[in-house]
């Protein structure tokens, strides 16, 4: 695609340069005024025709910083000697003014700026030589109202410089985009390609773990060698952990189907669930809920959203501290907080969260975020963090409301 795209500017391109060069000859060869007796003005004016008509056809080779230079130095030098060599062609000072257009087709910004300072300095050359030595001999109009005249100028160089400036942001926002789509596609085939690896080696560590399980329990083995095999199931366990959390990511949408979930009686059981996990640090969790609140999701998955949420809550926990769960609607949303006053995160911690295996915990898979995120944006609703280094997070998920029947 991109291919096509680079051999289609190339003939609009050359197509521009053609019109350009009949141009530049139509002008040296149709009804010249110094044709009949060409003196060494004509002579300059044909030769900075065929240096600029090179420099134009042979571009697209270089493409270089210093031959973009070559060729603003050469139009400049081509359109400011014609104003010379025909004083009575008054639109030729037009072409001055716009000398600086030619950088913001290359989308050059250094040039560009470089190319306004140099012109604006060249016509201020010009406007002294017309004012001083010329005195309006060969430039009555630009003599006659040398105020105007210059006011004109910068009028045209700002508006270059606006031209220039909006349609350079534009191209900078377009780049961003394209590195996004990319970045996108190159993602969703590695995600792809490490599911269908993960899924194959789910099958070979079963085999593994089982046959370890047998070991460990066979009577007839020495103690003593089957020291390592319980170490040897954990590490197992942990490595299956990883992959199922893997797999859960990288199922595609189709196979989840939308329903309209009770986020109170979700909640509830999680906590329910969760409360005998908290029990291991003295951790209690509170839920705060008065009303029913409904959203359009899978139940599952938002069970594991808020699973993972209130785990690393109480995993942040010191010994003894509860973890708070409110809920809420909110005008068109549901709105649910969990707060704890553990640990807590910088602001780079929190930057970094949802990146794939980030995790601070020694036995952390560093999966739990970037599912919760995923499942997020799957129900268009948000996660946010407020959280304080050593006073703890508030995390606050929101979602749609839907409303019952
Ligand atoms: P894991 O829990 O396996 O480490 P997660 O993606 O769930 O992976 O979390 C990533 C990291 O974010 C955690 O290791 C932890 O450092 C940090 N984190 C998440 N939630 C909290 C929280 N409530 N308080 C402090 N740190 C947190
Ligand atoms: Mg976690």
């Amino acid at each position: 695609m991109k291919n096509k795209h680079t051999q289609f500017n190339l003939k609009l391109y050359y197509s521009t340069v053609i019109v350009v060069m009949a141009l530049m000859l139509l002008g040296l060869f149709a009804d010249n005024p110094l044709l009949h007796h060409p003196g060494p003005g004509y002579i300059t004016h044909g030769v900075l025709v065929f240096f600029f008509s090179i420099c134009l056809l042979i571009y697209p080779i270089f493409k270089s910083h210093v031959f973009r230079i070559i060729i603003i130095v050469v139009a400049s030098t081509y359109f400011y000697t014609i104003f010379f060599i025909y004083p009575n062609t008054w639109s030729n000072f037009l072409f001055l003014c716009f000398i600086p257009a030619i950088s913001i087709l290359f989308f050059d910004t250094k040039l560009f700026y470089l190319s306004l300072l140099l012109n604006t300095l060249s016509v201020i050359g010009l406007f002294s030589y017309v004012a001083f030595v010329d005195r309006g001999d060969l430039f009555p109009y630009i003599s006659e109202d040398l105020i105007g005249n210059s006011i004109n100028f910068l009028g045209s160089q700002a508006i270059l410089y606006f031209i220039f400036y909006l349609s350079y942001g534009r191209l900078e926002k377009q780049k961003l985009y394209y590195e996004q789509i990319k970045q996108t596609e190159r993602l969703k085939t590695t995600g792809q390609l490490a599911a269908a690896v993960a899924h194959e080696i789910r099958n070979p560590l079963t085999v593994v773990k089982g046959f370890l399980q047998l070991y460990e329990k066979e009577t007839t083995y020495k103690e003593n060698n089957k020291r390592h095999y319980s170490l040897l199931i954990d590490e197992l366990n942990t490595a299956e952990q990883v992959i199922s959390q893997f797999l859960s990511i990288a199922k595609p949408d189709k196979d989840t189907e939308l329903e309209l979930v009770n986020v109170k009686s979700v909640l509830q059981s999680v906590t329910d669930l969760l409360n005998t996990y908290g029990l291991l640090h003295d951790n209690e969790i509170v839920l705060n809920m008065v009303e029913d609140c409904y959203i359009a999701a899978n139940t599952i998955e938002f069970k594991q959203l808020i699973i993972n949420i209130i785990k690393n809550a109480l995993e942040a926990s010191k010994d003894g501290d509860s973890v708070v769960v409110t809920a809420e609607s909110e005008k068109d949303w549901v709105k649910i907080n969990v707060t704890d006053f553990g640990h807590g995160m910088s602001k780079e911690e929190i930057d970094s969260l949802g990146t794939p295996f980030y995790s601070l915990k020694s036995k952390g898979t560093g999966l739990g975020m970037m599912i919760c995120f995923n499942i997020a944006t799957k129900y268009k609703g948000t996660i946010h963090f407020d959280s304080e280094k050593g006073k703890g997070t508030t995390v606050t998920i929101e979602f749609p409301a839907t409303q019952m029947g």
